[in-house]
């Protein structure tokens, strides 16, 4: 009985596909509502680092308390303090600063700020789902539709059959989105990431580095530093990558420094002796796609995290939508279960819950999409510095992002 969630004898049968952080979390939540018969599948041999840092903001934390998964991260968090610059903007070509937030200011009474390497957040949450339940090397390419429920193949030749929900947390390049949507497609950005995490050490000798995690513009390029715990320093940078070739990369694939300096050379010395200190980085070619007006098919098919939403990274809070995601798939597959509805209606929930979200981020970027056309288009041409003031004020003023970093899923208001 795929479409009941009650008054079915045998446990409902739900396939998470991906172990990523909205997979776990996932695997964490639905685990604990009573009969259910949970797996997760992950194509990864193992799951590892693939270099980059998250952050954990409010709206993260908070649910990392509710997966219990906090407490696994407690010797990677920075401590709230507020005397501590939280955030800077600057000019990547003048070095000049143009704003900048201190923790204080984002909030007063928050929980623990903190920065971390994405396999450390993966592991905090991994500790928290139960032993043997995530299945590796199970590279998922098909999913096929049955009076008994859905059927999943494996490129390993295995299959698993009989699913009541398939969980897509599969992430930006998600096959069980290609199934649920045929018709969604993904495009290269034109901008690649290159991302690496080095020793401290490494860039001790710049001068000028800040102290906080600081954004540092140009009119089409930018370049993230920040200073992790346990003695290691990011960088993240965009880069225009305009040639074909460009698109083909894969995710996390190893880059030269030659593919990336050159990019920079017009920066502030501080950012191009940053940028010259790694001595191989990982580029990750940004892909993109409309928003999806649903993020459910068929009554049991549920799309969760980077699947749901290919927004490309756009907020660095990419990690927060997929617990978000997961916490309230559970909420509503519960509510369902304990009030006699069907599984269809708990989807349709879900849907109602976080469509409306990703449509506000989605907004956001359109916001900044025209704000950048407007800069772009103002004759006389501006110079490079005060296009990059002009578009951070437009882009401030028309839509606001500090609501993202507070939002919490758990409250009916919101
Ligand atoms: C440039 C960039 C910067 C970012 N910065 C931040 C940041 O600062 N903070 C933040 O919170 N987020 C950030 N994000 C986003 C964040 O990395 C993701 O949003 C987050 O990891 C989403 O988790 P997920 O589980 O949905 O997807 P993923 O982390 O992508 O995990 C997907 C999992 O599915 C598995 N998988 C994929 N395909 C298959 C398949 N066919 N079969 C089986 N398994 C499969 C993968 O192996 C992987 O384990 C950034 C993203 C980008 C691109």
């Amino acid at each position: 009985m795929p479409d009941s969630l009650t008054g079915s004898v045998r446990p409902l049968r739900i396939a998470i596909v991906g172990a990523g952080p909205g997979g776990l979390a996932a695997a964490i939540a639905l685990g604990r509502l009573p009969n259910v018969d949970l797996h997760v599948f992950d194509q990864a041999r193992v799951l590892r680092e693939i270099g980059a840092g998250i952050g954990i903001n409010e709206n993260t934390w908070r649910l990392l308390k509710w997966y219990g998964a906090d407490k696994n991260l407690d010797a990677y968090y920075k401590k709230r303090d507020e005397s501590v610059i939280d955030i800077q903007m600057r000019d990547g070509l003048t070095g000049e600063l143009l704003g900048q937030r201190w923790q204080k200011d984002s909030s007063p009474v928050g929980p623990p700020y903190a920065r971390v390497e994405r396999y450390k957040l993966q592991n905090a949450l991994k500790k928290e789902v139960p032993e043997g339940l995530i299945q590796l090397s199970k590279r998922l390419v098909e999913i096929e539709e049955k009076d008994t429920g859905l059927t999943l193949k494996f490129e390993d030749g295995t299959s698993f059959e009989d699913a009541d929900l398939v969980v897509g947390a599969d992430g930006i390049r998600s096959v069980v989105r290609k199934f649920a949507f045929p018709d969604h497609k993904l495009s290269f950005s034109g901008k690649v990431a290159y991302r690496v995490l080095i020793p401290q050490e490494d860039v001790a000798h710049i001068p000028d580095i800040p102290p906080s995690a600081c954004f540092w513009h140009t009119p089409t390029t930018h370049v993230y530093t920040n200073p992790l715990d346990e003695g290691k320093f990011e960088i993240a940078t965009r880069a225009l990558e305009t040639d074909e070739n460009a698109g083909k990369v894969s995710w996390g694939q190893e880059a030269t420094p030659e593919q990336v300096v050159h990019h920079y050379k017009d920066y502030h010395p501080t950012i191009r002796a940053i940028v010259e200190a790694p001595k191989s980085w990982l580029s990750f070619a940004l892909f993109g796609g409309p928003r999806l007006e649903t993020v459910t098919a068929k009554g049991r098919v549920v799309l969760i995290g980077d699947a749901a939403h290919p927004l490309s990274g756009a907020f660095g809070a990419g990690a927060a939508f997929a617990l978000e995601d997961a916490y309230t798939l559970m909420a509503t597959l519960g509510y369902a279960r304990t009030h006699s509805k069907p599984q269809s209606w708990a989807l349709e929930q879900f849907d109602e819950i976080r469509s409306p979200h990703y449509e506000k981020l989605y907004h956001i970027l359109n916001t900044y999409e025209q704000v950048n056309k407007e800069v772009f288009a103002i004759e006389p041409p501006l110079d490079p510095s005060e296009l990059v003031k002009l578009r951070l004020q437009k882009n401030a003023a028309g839509a606001s992002t500090a609501w993202i970093y507070k939002y919490d899923v758990r409250m009916p208001s919101n």
